[in-house]
């Protein structure tokens, strides 16, 4: 048997460091083996995935070094490696098991389905929907079906019983099927939801082994069902440990920078962050920090992955990449490093609009445009001294700002704009005072370039990562402080 590995990304925003980590060990896995390592692109969720999203995806990963041997840009005997492309495929299988018996058109209305969770709840029983629950009348069924109502095609699934699924990592995991719904396999508008599909999927592009972030555990009794209903042979399933911050949450970008972008913005290796995302819950066997993806993949061991939560420190990060700097690269490959990563000619031409208007002597333009080419500026709170806003009210500000640009759809400066626009009459700010501190924040400087430009140029990361910093060095949001911010931005 040839192992054959897999990353599945749903491109549905910033490429995540948690992808890169679980590709990173599903790579190292399948070439320990001598094996194949897959890319697939799951973008059944027709709203949120985006081709931008999936390009910085491919582009990040490719970065870091985490070659594939398919995927939807270089092809292979089992394409379309998109989802999107592959047709009916999935219609074709849920009508197998529509017919098998083991999955049934559920005509149920979204009021309908909400009365039923309503009762449920009320009874004290478990939300999970059975097929019994949702089961009408057969005549109404019959109407329903007559008339051509809108419907889903979900899975039967045992109404009581243990389901015991195996994991490489955790051994035997028991779930209650009690706890299982009757999950939906084809959406109204016949797009597969993600467990059809993901299970199709793995098993027409031959799938041997599936390494997996935690958070997909609870998934695992509905596919094991799923191939036993197709009579299909299960990949070995590994749950991987969470990323966690430091206070041992789960890794989100609401503490700390979870984008690849960010990284490589911030002037980090590819080889560091690689070895880094090596560490989390994995170790050498002779426990050294620093080794490349090739000493990773020849020493790789799953059974060394260890399952305490393994902690995304910046610190450590940073440390690690000091010693890449410092030890691994000679004066050609720190150019090179520095040409990759903004000195080089595609970055500067987007920096000249900005700053020609505004100097006399080419030596102005370092000290105009430094902050096109550094990380977190250092500010300090004196800094905002002159902008006439209260603590409180600056701080707000900031905030909303960073969590209006944590869901803006496409990042370019006309929809920075808008954000910018709708908040600042949301504090009845002329713009201009509205962008007074976000001035500060983002270029670090009362004077220099654009705001909004700079804030196109830099990127979603790193702007939210300067807003944030801005709000750290004025003192942060207290816990009751966010309630309140949470509360009046919701009423936005
Ligand atoms: N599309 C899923 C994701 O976004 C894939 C999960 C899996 O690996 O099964 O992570």
């Amino acid at each position: 048997m040839t192992v054959r590995t897999r990353i599945a990304p749903s491109p549905t925003g910033d490429p995540h460091v948690g992808t890169a980590y679980i590709a990173l060990f599903n790579l190292c896995f399948a070439r320990q083996h001598g094996g194949q390592f897959i890319l697939r692109i799951e973008d059944t969720d027709r709203v949120r995935s985006t081709e931008e999203s999936e390009q910085m995806i491919l582009d990040s990963l490719r970065w870091l070094g985490l070659e594939w041997d398919e995927g939807p840009d270089v092809g292979g005997p089992h394409g379309p490696y998109r989802q999107s492309e592959r047709g009916d495929i999935y219609g074709e299988y849920a009508r197998q098991l529509i017919e098998a018996g083991h999955a049934f058109r559920c005509y149920r209305t979204s009021d309908e389905l909400d009365e039923l969770r309503e009762e449920r709840k009320a009874a004290g029983l478990h939300l999970a929907l059975k097929p019994a629950d949702l089961a009408l009348p057969a005549e109404e069924q019959a109407r329903r079906e007559r008339e051509g109502w809108p419907h889903v095609v979900r899975m039967w699934v045992p109404a009581s019983g243990t389901c015991v699924v195996e994991d490489m990592l955790r051994g035997v995991i028991e779930v209650d099927w009690a706890q299982v719904d009757a999950q939906i396999l084809l959406k109204s508008d016949g797009m597969p939801t993600y467990h059809l599909a993901n299970v199709v999927d793995d098993h027409l592009m031959g799938i041997t082994h599936v390494l997996r972030g935690e958070e997909w555990i609870n998934s695992a009794p509905k596919h094991q069902l799923l191939y036993e209903y197709f009579g299909w042979k299960m990949p070995v399933l590994c749950h991987m440990p969470l990323l966690r911050n430091p206070d041992k949450s789960k890794l989100s970008k609401r503490k700390n920078p979870t984008s690849i972008n960010y990284y490589r913005r911030m002037g980090f290796l590819p080889q560091a962050v690689t070895n880094y995302l090596g560490r989390m819950g994995w170790s050498m066997p002779d426990e050294r920090e620093k080794f490349t993806l090739d000493e990773m993949m020849s020493h790789f061991d799953i059974q060394r992955v260890s399952l305490g939560g393994p902690v995304f420190d910046l610190q450590k990060l940073t440390w690690l990449n000091g010693l890449y700097i410092r030890e691994d690269l000679d004066d050609e490959a720190f150019l090179k490093a520095l040409r990759d990563w903004a000195f080089n000619e595609d970055y500067v031409r987007r920096i000249l609009p900005q700053v020609r208007p505004r100097v006399e002597t080419l030596s102005d333009v370092m000290p105009l445009a430094g902050h096109f080419f550094s990380g977190l500026p250092a500010i300090e709170e004196g800094d905002f001294d002159a902008v006439k806003l209260g603590r409180e009210e600056l701080v707000k500000l900031l905030q909303f700002l960073v969590w209006r640009f944590e869901v803006v759809p496409a990042w370019h400066k006309e929809s920075l704009l808008a954000e910018v626009k709708a908040l600042a009459a949301h504090f009845e700010l002329k713009m201009k005072d509205f962008l007074a501190p976000v001035f500060i924040a983002v270029t670090g400087s009362p004077s220099s370039t654009s705001v909004m430009d700079a804030m196109a140029i830099l990127g979603s990361d790193m702007t939210r990562a300067r807003l944030r910093h801005a709000i750290a060095v004025l003192g942060g949001v207290s816990k009751k402080q966010a309630k309140r911010f949470e509360k009046e931005y919701r009423e936005l």
